[in-house]
């Protein structure tokens, strides 16, 4: 989510330049870079244009707040774009176990009221459960993402579920509860693949796909884009009605 969006995006821009002056697939890449390599291919097959990858030490961006790790397993076979959703549902796990890192102990008010309202979704076979210590599905964790990106999700990849979250609590700080808790909510719906709801405003490509028997745009979306500290704080009505459909 974005404060700002054509700050940021001018950013990226400049950010993208640069990096498009290399070529990724050069047979001069070293070999820790071959992975790289192979999530950059990945991320543009998935439709994202080459200008709204923002390349990261450690990852690529796209949309301000959708993380793609270098290190990242690289789905094989053929890809499919499925609401504004895109990659995979999580087939792997219904029960999504999410480990809170102690950097967020200040936010765990927030978190719970977060996972509250995906877990009160009715005839949704998907919920969160928080797991403070032992294996975990999902990372939440504290990290500094830059002036003007609230949080960063992280899309399902071949049905296993975006195993990363970072948000920005210093960033958001400035937010009401409900405003923090939002972003919170938000990328948990990102991690279980719900793109945004406004992705066309926003200028996002690839197009996204109806969630089927959702169709069209929502004012009231929690999923919107670049609303963070104004945005919806309580999930709308077609928010649950894509949760439902997309996890039966
Ligand atoms: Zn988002």
């Amino acid at each position: 989510m974005k404060k700002n969006m054509s700050f940021v995006l001018m950013a990226l821009f400049a950010i993208v330049f640069a990096a498009c002056s290399k070529s990724a697939d050069s047979p001069t890449t070293p070999p820790q870079s071959d992975n790289a390599a192979k999530v950059r291919e990945y991320i543009l097959k998935l439709g994202f244009p080459e200008n709204q990858i923002v390349e990261h030490p450690t990852e690529f961006m796209v949309e301000g707040d959708i993380s793609f790790p270098k290190n990242m397993k690289v789905p094989e076979g053929n890809l499919k774009s499925e609401q504004y959703y895109t990659g995979s549902t999580v087939t792997n796990v219904t029960n999504i176990r999410l480990k809170v890192d102690a950097s967020l102990s200040g936010l765990s008010s927030e978190i719970n009221s977060a996972i509250a309202q995906w877990n009160a979704i009715p005839n949704c076979s998907v919920n969160w459960v928080l797991t403070p210590t032992g294996p975990y599905d999902v990372l939440m964790t504290n990290a500094n993402l830059g002036n003007g990106v609230c949080g960063a999700g992280t899309f399902p990849t071949n049905g296993v579920v975006g195993n990363l979250i970072r948000i920005n609590a210093a960033y958001i700080a400035g937010n009401n509860f409900a405003q923090r808790a939002r972003t919170i909510c938000h990328e948990l719906g990102h991690n279980i693949s719900l793109r945004h709801t406004n992705w066309a405003a926003a200028g996002e490509n690839p197009p996204g796909i109806d969630v089927p028997g959702v169709p069209g745009t929502d004012a009231s979306s929690l999923m919107n884009a670049g609303q963070c500290g104004i945005g919806a704080t309580v999930l709308s009505a077609k928010d649950i009605l894509a949760a439902q459909s997309l996890y039966p």
